[in-house]
């Protein structure tokens, strides 16, 4: 059995998408900016991707511009903005669980003499609108708060957000909705939000392919530089059987969202269910409402995340940990560090985050399964050793 429960990674890409790719791969390789009947096929198909992508998010076509991934689309919109409003102020806000392709740009800005705040959350993972409107100040020109976050799950109160910042600044508001799209209702307008990221390979579309939206009068400059693409706003040829594909992701998701979430959670609450009934010592991390729809995320006591995913992996179970291993020190998940978590609890950390293609019977497995691989590796631990001495076991 090969079970894919990490969807946060990177999602399959769907047959229909794989199939609307195929002739951008062969016979349709004409450049979009040739002026010959080659360069016009490409042409369209951007162009009506354009038109699907923005649709998916509420927006104007012309709004959109496409990126090689949601990590370009977070630097041009957080290192774009930055340049343009040089003059108006040097002051930018982010919460302190974004992505790092949000608070690595947020780094550089403040090496190059800009200013930062990390807003805090809460144990679940919120962050509080009224910490961004005591954090505004004159000169702030940018404040990036994503959507729903990749480690948790949670989902942030764009809308409130969004209205502190209209009602106190004149900054611009970016959301990060990589993790989102796929499974809310992501719209722009009723979001309140000036710029949003999105990547192609989180909602069932190829990978190496994302969109920023640029609310229309918002000053940004390009990262890259070059050639007339995207109105001048990202230089570089177009990956077309990538925008292609992307097109038609959206289309899907646009008209299966509804299905897939109801789909999820009749996954998840089970899934939630059986953990809790069968393994002990287990944390629940993120928001348990305010969530992603397939979304589970977890820490483990007594046991590393590591070793978890490798023994499920030999099981035929793909999973992912909160927390990232180097070859000298744990380091530990920077979003559990930010929820207050203790380090020992942080390093047991699973994430499970499902797809719509799958199955009860996968659930059924891996409860089967997990509570097998914690017993090995809890017998293992000298931690647990103790704590069952202590119990008196
Ligand atoms: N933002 C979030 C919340 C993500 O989870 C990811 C990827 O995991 C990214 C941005 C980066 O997207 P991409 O993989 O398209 O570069």
């Amino acid at each position: 059995m090969k079970i894919y429960f990490d969807n946060i990674a990177t999602t399959m890409v769907h047959p229909d998408v794989y199939k609307y790719m195929l002739p951008f791969l062969s016979d349709n390789y004409g450049n979009p900016e040739s002026l010959h009947f080659f360069g016009d096929e490409s042409r369209t198909i951007i162009e009506s991707s354009r038109i699907s992508v923005a649709q998916l998010i509420n927006a104007e076509p012309e709004d959109i511009i496409f990126t090689s991934s949601g990590t370009e689309a977070n630097n041009l919109a957080i290192k774009g903005v930055a340049e343009a409003r040089l003059s108006i102020g040097k002051h930018l806000i982010t919460s302190s669980i974004e992505h790092f392709s949000v608070l690595h740009p947020y780094k550089r800005l403040e090496k190059l003499g800009y200013e930062a705040t990390y807003l805090p959350v809460d144990r679940f993972g919120l962050v509080n609108p009224d910490d961004v409107r005591k954090a505004l100040r004159k000169d702030t020109i940018l404040v990036s708060i994503m959507h729903a976050n990749n480690e948790i799950g949670t989902i942030q109160p764009i809308e409130e957000i969004s209205k502190v910042i209209k009602e106190n600044s004149k900054a611009y508001f970016h959301t990060d909705a990589v993790q989102s799209v796929g499974y809310l209702n992501v719209d722009i307008n009723e979001m309140g939000v000036d710029l949003l990221s999105i990547s192609a390979h989180k909602f069932y579309g190829p990978k190496g392919v994302g969109a920023l939206y640029v609310r229309k009068g918002t000053k940004m400059l390009p990262l890259i530089e070059g050639g007339v693409q995207e109105n001048g706003r990202r230089a570089g040829i177009h990956n077309v059987p990538g925008i292609a594909g992307m097109g038609k992701a959206a289309e899907i998701l646009k008209d299966k969202r509804k299905e897939w979430v109801t789909h999820l959670i009749s996954l998840r609450d089970p899934l939630v269910k059986g953990i809790t009934n069968l393994v002990e010592k287990v944390y629940f991390t993120g928001h348990p409402q305010q969530r992603l729809p397939g979304h589970l995320s977890l820490c483990v006591e007594f046991i590393e995340g590591e070793s978890m995913l490798m023994l499920l992996s030999t099981k035929g179970i793909a999973a992912a940990s909160g927390s990232t291993c180097t070859s000298r020190a744990l380091k530990a998940s920077h979003v559990l560090t930010a929820l207050g978590l203790p380090a020992e609890i942080i390093q047991g950390s699973l994430v499970l985050s499902l797809s719509p293609d799958n199955q009860y019977s996968e659930i059924e497995y891996f409860l089967k399964i997990f509570p097998e691989v914690v017993n090995r590796l809890r017998n293992m631990s000298p931690l647990y050793t103790k704590y069952l001495k202590e119990k008196g076991v």
